[in-house]
Formats: C-alpha cells, sequence, structure tokens
C-alpha cells in the first residue's frame, strides 16, 4: 500500500521522472520540486505578482495575503499551539535564519557571565552565528562562556545525561539540530528541555526535519524553530524562522520593509500543503525503511563504515531512529572518487565533509540522503554498484 501510495508521489515530480538513467540521493542538500509547487509558481507569476503591504489594487492585496497566510500556513506546519504567541520570519535558509537570531536576538538575552551551549559537530550553520555573538559581546566586555555541546559518538545521539550535568542557572540558550545532516539520525530533542530546565532558550535547526517528519514546536518545547523551504520542497532562497514571542520583543520586524521573496513564500505555501497532503509521517516511514535497507546492505560489505547511529529501523528503537540519510565511507576509495564513480553510475550523491564545523568527522564520507520520490530499487541499484568497489 505504501509502495502503491510512493508510486503516485514520485510520479509528481517531472526532474525525477525526466531522468530515469539518473537517481538523485542528495536532498539533504536540497529536494526536488513536485509539480504543484511548479504550478503555483507558474501561477502566481502570471495571475497575481506585484510587491506585498504596499498595496491599493487587488494584485498586491493578495499578495500581501498570501505573505500573511503563509506565516499561519508554517506555524500550523509546525503544530504551533499558540499561533497569537508567536511570529513567523521568511528567511533565504536555515543560516540566514539562525544567524538573524545570533545577530538579532541573541544578544539582548545574554549578560556578562551567561553561558550558552553550542553542538560543536552540527552543521556550521548552527555553530559559527553563535560563536561570533560571543566575540561581538565580548569586544562590548560582556563575556559569554560557551559550553560544548556533548555527543555520544557511538550513536550520533548528543548526551543528554551529560547536557543535564553541564547545564546550569547560566546556562540561557542552547543550539540543536533536530536530524543530524550527517549522522542522520533524530537527534530526541524532547530530551533537551528536560535536561536544561524551562527557562533556558532552545533554539532548533530544522533544516533536516521539516518535510521528513512531524515537526511539533509544541512536544518539543522549543521557543525557536528554523528551516530551509527549498529542502522542504519549495523553491530555493526559501525558508522560515518560528519564534515564541513571549521570548522577548517581536523578532519580525513591525510593519513591512524591503521586498519578500514573494514567489518564493507562494512555493513555499504549496509545498507545505503537497506535504500535508502527502503525510509527512508516511513519508518519514518511507525514507527510514530506504536508509535501513541501504544501512542492512552496507554492513554486508566489509570495504564500508557508516557513520552515526547503527540502529537503523524506525521505530524500533527508544534511543535513536535514522530518518533518510546514511553516510559512509570506503576503506581505501578517497570519497570524492567514490562520489565521481557513483555519478558515473548515474547516483547523485554529496561527497566531502557536508559542511560539518567545530569537532566533525576529520575525513571525507559520502552521504546519501532521500525523500519521497526515492525508490527501493534505487538502492539495491546503488548497493550493487557498492559491492563491485568491495
Ligand atoms: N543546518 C543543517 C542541519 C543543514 O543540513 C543545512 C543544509 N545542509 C543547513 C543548516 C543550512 O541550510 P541552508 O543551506 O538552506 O541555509
Amino acid at each position: 500500500e505504501l509502495r502503491e501510495w510512493q508510486r503516485a508521489l514520485r510520479a509528481q515530480f517531472p526532474i525525477i521522472t525526466g531522468n530515469p538513467e539518473l537517481a538523485y540521493l542528495d536532498s539533504a542538500a536540497t529536494a526536488q520540486k513536485p509539480r504543484a509547487v511548479l504550478d503555483a509558481v507558474q501561477t502566481y507569476l502570471t495571475t497575481t505578482n506585484a510587491n506585498a503591504g504596499r498595496g491599493t489594487y487587488t494584485w498586491a492585496n493578495r499578495t500581501t495575503d498570501l505573505v500573511e497566510e503563509t506565516r499561519d500556513r508554517v506555524k500550523r506546519f509546525l503544530g504551533d499551539p499558540a499561533p497569537e504567541q508567536s511570529c513567523v520570519h521568511f528567511t533565504s535558509g536555515t543560516t540566514e535564519g539562525l544567524s538573524r537570531i545570533a545577530r538579532d536576538w541573541l544578544p539582548s538575552l545574554l549578560t556578562d557571565g551567561d553561558e550558552i551551549v553550542v553542538p560543536v559537530a552540527d552543521h556550521q550553520a548552527n555553530i559559527t552565528p553563535w560563536l561570533e555573538t560571543r566575540e561581538l559581546l565580548a569586544r562590548q566586555g560582556v563575556h559569554v562562556r560557551v559550553r560544548p555541546m556533548p555527543y555520544q559518538r557511538s550513536s550520533g545521539d548528543y548526551d543528554h545525561t551529560a547536557l543535564a550535568e553541564l547545564a546550569g542557572p547560566r546556562t540561557r540558550f542552547v543550539a540543536v539540530t533536530h536530524v543530524h545532516h550527517v549522522y542522520g539520525g533524530n537527534m530526541n530533542v524532547h530530551r533537551v528541555r528536560r535536561a536544561v530546565g524551562p527557562d533556558t532558550v532552545v533554539c532548533l535547526d530544522a533544516a533536516q526535519s521539516v518535510g521528513h517528519l512531524p515537526v511539533s514546536v509544541a512536544d518539543l518545547d522549543v521557543d525557536f524553530a528554523v528551516f530551509s523551504g527549498h529542502k522542504a520542497l519549495a523553491l530555493p532562497g526559501t525558508g522560515a524562522i518560528w519564534a515564541r514571542q513571549e521570548r522577548g520583543p517581536s523578532f519580525v520586524p513591525a510593519g513591512w520593509s524591503g521586498t519578500p521573496h514573494t514567489v518564493g513564500i507562494a512555493s513555499l505555501a504549496a509545498a507545505l500543503d503537497w506535504l500535508d497532503t502527502a503525510g509527512v509521517d508516511r513519508i518519514e516511514q518511507w525514507t527510514a525503511a530506504l536508509a535501513a535497507r541501504l544501512t542492512e546492505g552496507l554492513r554486508h560489505l566489509d570495504a564500508y563504515e557508516v557513520l552515526g547511529c547503527q540502529t537503523s529501523l524506525a521505530a524500533d528503537s527508544p534511543v535513536q531512529r535514522r530518518l533518510g540519510i546514511v553516510t559512509f565511507r570506503h576503506r581505501d576509495i578517497d570519497s570524492g572518487d567514490l562520489g565521481f564513480i557513483l555519478f558515473s553510475h548515474g547516483f547523485m550523491v554529496r561527497s566531502d565533509h557536508h559542511c560539518q564545523g567545530g569537532a566533525g568527522e576529520r575525513t571525507g564520507s559520502v552521504r546519501v540522503s532521500l525523500h519521497v520520490y526515492n525508490t527501493a530499487e534505487e538502492i539495491d541499484r546503488l548497493l550493487t554498484v557498492l559491492a563491485t568497489l568491495e
């Protein structure tokens, strides 16, 4: 049944169906777009295009409505329990979102002697901005201590027990990631709140989770959630910050300033509608099963080492679950070479350090990242090629 469901959805991605000899396995970098998103772009540009927030005519008013309605759409998609007490700000992606929080909001939270917790092996976008804020404040005589977020290397998850021990009364802010972009695991963010207590601000990098599994800011109990629209089937150059407003002054500038990426926002609304109709829980099931198939296959090939959590199948592990990302390296073949060899067989993967920051992996690796359009047949073909390189 899931197979039929997937077949119908895959057929809605023209770039996928138009290139049957290729397998796109790099959705963690950016995702492909379904017809509904392409249509929404075409419709917006051919019927409505105008600037937002400054209209005395229908197209401008409709564009303003589109932007405001999409803010509400993002809130609903993220399971916001109190939409009247939150705000959504559109960005070009997760990097800009996290940087905006670090630059425009974090300094107002921190005073001399405070501590922030920074995950040292996350994506650079979730490390560098916080360190830059620390430096900025130090130049103003406000000294903030950075506590590295501990990891369990064996599982690729945060070490929640160690976090509870290092968090203290001066811990004002914690940055975390929902699904790790290299290790592929669900980072059990709901345990972070338990570890740090109610008064610490928790900021979630949801770049790899929005569109891949149900994300509920209520269940995770976070204060900020940041994601990239383009990884959630919308156009490049899209993304959003969701912020709980009670945490401080409104993060979104009052009124309108500048011209928003209106067509990108139209694409984001269409993408979230599409994902809701498809069923994000089923997308999670589908991609986790494919990732498990790949992890399992690699286990039988001695030349390969899989990074991150080794528990592969969704739902069966209370500790950690692998979503649709599998990163591995070959004992002898350089990961850049391996990426090129795989492309010569039609597989598009990522092969380098994956923008991992700080204390990330020292040697490169190949990352296979999946979305709803990928198939078991692609995974089996990939495993067959990998086996010939043993
Ligand atoms: N955080 C994580 C976990 C990511 O995987 C990525 C994208 N690779 C980013 C942040 C940055 O996203 P963007 O390129 O859309 O700014």
